[in-house]
């Protein structure tokens, strides 16, 4: 008999169907010389300190840092798992083979290698490795099993990041909580989530601190267009206002007039990252509903699998395109328009060297039926943006309009669709309702003739700087995919994802993390760091565990195990030396900031007070104070020790000096006075 084994009830329910395994046995289908077996998902787990030795049972600085020489897994303890893991375990026992029909993943090998590890398998062992659940997809799979040892690597790498969440996890955790934490409290710490919270709280403060400039802009009106003027912007209301009395009775002249004709191409396929920002940012919905709703549009076989990070197609998808398109009987409207034609076959779109062991997010051709509302909303979107792959590009004028009045100039661009291409898929949606964010407005041009003049409408606006916006959940994944720098080119993102922190897969968990130990709250679309998620980034002075840079790093030498291309052995002696060094740092690091001396009379030390930090001496006359706020800044300790001790804050602030923003700093200067 040859066994399988799926990663849940349900999709062990589909294989069996296929194989005609229908009797339905304790724990396993029978029939057609297989039995077709499931995990519900984990069942085993590294072990537990205590597991180890009992000096690891209580929370001690003295036994850290925890450092087992060998990693072991223990069995989830719940009677449900246990049943079902004897099950299985009777079976390899008696099987001649075995088929890991796991999730085609990291996570998935990693959950089936440990069962089979646990049940002691010393049988032959194969691999299903499909991208979709439809028959025809298993039937496939199951005619080219691949061997199991050609994964050997992916579970490496899936052991080798379980070990250093475990490393990091557990001895910072353990670290930080005796260190600093007050009683009961446990201070959490992440591998992967505390530098995404410390992203977090770092715009948070930037927020905090961020004081508003006005500023202002001269604009004038001509035959129903507005032109900025290039002298860019004024500091004051006057010398807007002084240039503008000098041209407004005078003709506004046309001086260049170019239009260039340009092509826009359609939006990449979906991976799950930019899947879940779509759906954030359009329905609000978080990473972990979208994840939610994803999964189970796979397994009821109407998309792909979705746990991926590749946005390309494999060749061998091509010859399938045009089946697929005639199955998606709702959205005969658009690809009626494809139909007879043949099909298009871009770069951007099928590319064997940017897909490993899955493509990108694509409908399978089966028809939903009786799906939730969320459901359609997620399958709509990956639909339509498959159809439109195919369309041609969309064509559009950009103009660019030069102007002046007297000395003064002025310029305009406008962008103007002249054939939709692909755009139509999206006609029925507004731009607006597209994004869900407000839309630069593009103003259609009329031709221009030069030296042509005319009366205008010239006015001084006013504007006011605005602070770095709150990360969003869509905003916050392409921070942890791009390791906390902004990205907004495609092939760039395609690069800078080998060094992101976390998996696209895990990525919603950790978010989700972060909310149930109320280290980030919502409001509405905005995540803000709350008390406690600022005082824990607070308290870690170590980038190990803060920087996403870092973490960025090692989460590429997982990648490279996975390539079979680094040492399981350097990187485990690699995270051992990084938290020995991690536990003696913090053993010494001070459980109070240092006490930072009165710049005045330098015999007291500043101590915090209602509004302002003063010196402690103030009963024998010193007045020295300085406050929380200035000019609507909140400064932190950090600013506080760096004004007396360097005389300038730590942080930077946005302010415009001579018409151009600039970051500063507040300093303190000889008479101890605020000033910038
Ligand atoms: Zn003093």
């Amino acid at each position: 008999m040859k066994l399988c084994i799926a990663e849940k009830p349900s999709v062990a329910k589909d294989i069996a169907k296929v194989l005609g395994a229908t009797t339905m046995k304790n724990g396993y289908w029978e029939g057609n010389g297989y039995w077709v077996s499931w995990t519900f998902g984990h069942l085993c787990t590294l072990k537990e300190p205590a597991d180890y030795t009992d000096k690891w049972k209580w929370w001690d600085l003295e036994t850290l840092p925890m450092l087992p020489s060998k990693f072991g897994i223990k069995l989830i303890q719940n009677s449900g798992v246990e049943k079902q893991f004897n099950a299985i375990a009777d079976l390899v026992a008696k099987c001649d083979e075995v088929i890991n029909c796991g999730d085609a993943g990291q996570e998935g090998e990693l959950i089936q290698r440990w069962v089979l590890a646990k049940a002691k398998l010393n049988k032959p062992l194969k691999r299903l490795w499909i991208s979709s659940l439809t028959e025809e997809a298993i039937k496939e799979g199951f005619q080219k099993l691949e061997e199991g040892s050609k994964y050997d690597n992916l579970y490496a790498a899936g052991a080798a990041r379980a070990i250093g969440d475990w490393m990091l996890g557990m001895n910072a955790t353990r670290l930080f909580t005796l260190r600093f934490a007050d009683k009961k409290q446990v201070l959490s710490i992440g591998r992967v989530q505390t530098p995404t919270l410390a992203l977090i709280v770092e715009r948070q403060i930037q927020i905090d601190n961020f004081v508003s400039e006005t500023y202002y802009e001269l604009k004038t009106t001509y035959r129903d267009v507005v032109f900025s003027s290039t002298k860019g912007k004024f500091n004051s209301k006057e010398e807007g206002e002084g240039i503008l009395k000098e041209i407004e009775t005078e003709e506004f002249e046309i001086e260049a007039f170019a239009q260039n004709e340009g092509k826009e191409q359609p939006p990449r396929l979906f991976d799950l990252t930019t899947l879940q920002v779509d759906c954030n940012r359009k329905f609000g919905f978080s990473a972990e509903e979208t994840l939610n709703l994803i999964q189970n549009l796979y397994e009821q076989k109407l998309t792909t699998y979705p746990r991926v990070d590749t946005t390309y197609l494999s060749e061998d998808i091509y010859p399938k395109v045009p089946g697929i398109l005639e199955k998606l009987q709702f959205y005969k409207r658009f690809t009626d328009k494809l139909k007879g034609k043949k099909i298009r076959k871009s770069k951007k779109v099928f590319d064997d060297k940017k897909v490993t062991d899955h493509h990108a997010i694509i409908p399978t051709g089966v028809t939903p039926s009786g799906i939730s509302a969320n459901h359609q909303k997620v399958y709509d979107m990956i639909t339509k943006r498959f159809i439109s792959v195919f369309y041609p590009d969309c064509k559009v004028s950009n103009s660019t309009v030069l102007g002046f009045i007297k000395e003064v100039k002025f310029k305009a661009t406008g962008k103007q669709i002249l054939e939709m291409g692909w755009r139509e898929v999206y006609a029925d949606i507004s731009p607006e309702e597209e994004s869900n964010e407000p839309q630069k407005e593009e103003q259609v041009m009329p031709v221009f003739v030069k030296g042509e003049k005319g009366p205008h409408t010239p006015d001084v606006q006013e504007k006011h700087t605005k602070p770095p916006s709150y990360y969003s959940e869509a905003t916050l994944l392409r921070a942890m995919e791009s390791a906390g720098k902004q990205v907004d080119d495609d092939e760039l993102r395609d690069i800078m994802k080998e060094n992101g922190i976390g998996r696209p897969s895990t990525r919603a968990n950790i978010i989700e993390t972060l909310f149930k130990r109320n280290y980030i709250a919502r409001q509405k679309k905005r995540i803000i760091a709350t008390q406690t998620g600022q005082h824990l980034i607070f308290l870690i002075e170590n980038d190990i565990l803060k920087s996403a840079e870092l973490t960025g790093q090692w989460e590429k030498k997982i990648r490279d195990i996975e390539r079979g291309e680094y040492a399981v052995e350097t990187f485990k002696a690699e995270l051992f030396d990084m938290v020995n060094e991690l536990v003696h740092q913090v053993k010494h690091q001070k459980a109070e900031p240092k006490k930072i001396g009165c710049p005045k009379c330098s015999k007291g030390h500043m101590i915090r007070g209602r509004s302002a930090w003063g010196c402690s001496d103030w009963e024998s006359g010193c007045k020295f104070t300085l406050p929380f706020k200035f000019k609507e800044i909140t400064f932190s300790d950090k600013d506080m020790k760096s004004l007396i001790e360097e005389g300038e804050s730590h942080y930077r602030f946005k302010r415009i000096v001579k018409k151009k923003e600039e970051l500063s700093k507040v300093t303190l200067n000889k008479k101890l006075k605020l000033e910038w």
